[in-house]
């Protein structure tokens, strides 16, 4: 127990559970939490921190939390969410106790409902709802009483049967609680708890064309399954007083909301809408399209569940919203992939290296360690021969200051390899170099000469005749600005999508031993950055998607010299 706190920073939503469990303020129940997401859309990682603090804090206590779909709203609702939320809340590394979903609970909502109007505490009205919202006053005036507000409770059974039977169009009318038009708090002015929508339900079907709002929906889920803490977002205070107006006017069990702070990240949008749109405007390939920052998307690119539950627990909660950087998630990602990437050469933009003095037609076999991190990853034999792929950054022929890499006389390592010194080039009728020309010094196998000279770079390659040609799919931000809802007037968050969030190299050369790599599967291509195969792979065409790139000193010494 003492190391498991030494481990977790403490929180208020721990600090509140612990001493309502010490207070034994929900008598013997055991701590209940519970995940609530709407299934109109994919979870993102602002999800992912709901998740593990309903998950996490629940299991900490010896609690156990239920995944409840919040499905009030047939009109953006779909089983492909459903589906998808299901399995990203699994890949995160959590289970539920129970499946459940608001849309089971609509029987017991109707029976609810009819209760709080043979109590006289709601009613039907026909107001239009621009005529609700003129009704409702503002933050400054007090609202006005509908005119149908005082209906007797006969005439608002009669119409609220009515409306369930399917009787008025959508629209006409609506069951509004009766609480106090003139309350301070907006979310008191007689709430609508129903409205019609003659909509087909992903679940329900045709059975209902009366659904009730999220306000009613929801606090009443969490007492159904005698949710004992029921955590949200920040955005949700103000409809505090009305959550618990409900359960104390229905007298059932007394679920507690609690609030916290929203995930931000800078250079990232977490609103589904907005989401939505980049989906349905085919500003990305889908929902998991590794740009996104959906569970699926960072999946897909190779992000980890562990890093990304470490990113969160270690962002903590706090009482107002704030912004996260992006490098922070990267961080641990890197972190994680550090200590589990395999190692691998991949040179993406290939230059054809020659080495002369090499015997022609002749393979060998080195060993390269697989993780230098981890010596029970083993070894590997990579094949050698004297023609070989380097990356073309890493050959100038008129080298600039401090470039210590190949060029005319210089001599480099290739890693785990020999030394060699490179000599001349080949280049095409328009002056581009197509082939650098070398020797090597067969006495500095594995990589050391033996009189102990020293060289000033290290350089990857792979085999020209045994390469695997592969795409590489490298990702940068989707959005140019930290705050991609910073725009002018009359613009829109769209202004700010990168046009270079996506590079694709068509003809990268890989060692072959990546040719059975699966996705999901990390590796570091070494020098160069964290990959891992993607699902669009086929048996002609590897696919490999970038998680990361290495942190790069020289791109940095680079843009300090201005070049
Ligand atoms: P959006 O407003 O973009 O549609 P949402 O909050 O309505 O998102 P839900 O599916 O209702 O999405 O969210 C399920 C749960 O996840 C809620 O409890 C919500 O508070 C929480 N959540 C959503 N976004 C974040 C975020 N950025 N940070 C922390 N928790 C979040
Ligand atoms: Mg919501």
């Amino acid at each position: 127990m003492e190391t498991q706190e030494a481990r977790t920073p403490s929180n208020f939503l721990r600090d509140i559970i612990a001493e309502d469990v010490r207070t034994k303020k929900f008598g013997d129940s055991q701590i209940q939490t519970r995940f609530p997401p709407e299934p109109n859309g994919y979870l993102h990682i602002g999800h992912a921190k709901a998740i593990c603090l309903d998950f996490g804090l629940a299991d900490e206590f010896g609690g156990k939390t239920n995944l409840r779909f919040d499905d009030t709203n047939p009109e953006k609702e779909e089983q492909e969410y459903v589906d998808s939320i299901q399995a990203d809340v699994r890949w995160l590394g959590f289970d539920w106790e129970r499946l459940c979903y608001a849309s089971d609970y609509f029987p017991q909502l109707y029976a609810w409902a009819i209760k709080l109007i043979e109590a006289g505490k709601a009613y039907v009205d026909d107001l239009t709802a621009d005529q609700i919202r003129q009704y409702r006053g503002t933050l400054t005036e007090p609202g006005k009483n509908s005119p149908f507000r005082d209906r007797s409770v006969e005439e608002n059974l009669d119409l609220f049967t009515r409306m369930k039977a399917g009787e008025f169009p959508d629209g006409t009318r609506v069951l509004r609680a009766k609480i106090d038009m003139a309350s301070p708090n907006l979310n008191m002015r007689d709430p609508v708890m129903y409205r019609i929508l003659h909509a087909s339900h992903h679940r329900t079907g045709d059975e209902w064309c009366i659904y009730p709002m999220y306000d009613y929906a929801h606090g009443q889920s969490d007492s159904i399954e005698n949710v004992t803490h029921s955590m949200c977002t920040l955005e949700f205070t103000d409809h505090q007083p009305l959550y618990r107006w409900f359960i104390d006017n229905l007298g059932i069990f007394p679920s507690q909301q609690i609030e916290f702070d929203r995930l931000n990240i800078t250079y990232t949008l977490l609103s589904k809408r907005k989401l939505l749109q980049l989906v349905q405007e085919h500003h990305v390939h889908g929902w998991d399209d590794p740009r996104m920052p959906t569970l699926s998307a960072f999946r897909r690119r190779g992000f980890t569940p562990e890093a990304i539950r470490n990113f969160v627990g270690a962002t903590g909660v706090s009482r107002t919203n704030g912004s996260t950087d992006i490098e922070m998630l990267e961080h641990f990602q890197r972190d994680d992939l550090n200590r589990r990437a395999s190692r691998a050469m991949a040179v993406l933009n290939p230059l054809k290296l020659v080495i002369d003095n090499y015997p022609a037609g002749q393979t060998e076999f080195v060993e390269v360690a697989n993780n230098p991190e981890d010596p029970a990853a083993g070894t590997r034999q990579v094949p050698f021969s004297g023609e070989i792929f380097i990356e073309e950054d890493d050959f100038r022929e008129v080298p600039p200051p401090k470039y210590y890499r190949l060029s005319p006389g210089k001599e480099v390592r290739l890693r785990n390899a020999y030394f060699i010194t490179a000599h001349s080039v080949v280049k095409d009728a328009a002056g581009n170099i197509v082939e650098v020309h070398c020797t090597y010094d067969p006495a500095s196998r594995g990589g050391n000469s033996p009189d102990g000279r020293k060289v000033k770079s290290t350089m990857h390659w792979v085999s020209a005749a045994h390469a695997l040609t592969a795409e590489v799919r490298l990702y940068d931000k989707l959005f140019t600005k930290p705050d991609p809802n910073d725009y002018p007037e009359g613009g829109s968050f769209l202004d700010n999508l990168n046009p270079n969030s996506l590079e694709v190299i068509s003809d990268a050369k890989l060692e072959p031993s990546l040719a059975t790599a699966q996705p999901g599967q990390p590796f570091q291509f070494e020098r160069v950055g964290y990959f891992t195969p993607d699902p669009d792979s086929t048996s002609e065409k590897k696919i490999f998607n970038r998680t990361l790139p290495l942190k790069d000193a020289w791109a940095k010494i680079e843009k300090k010299a201005g070049a």
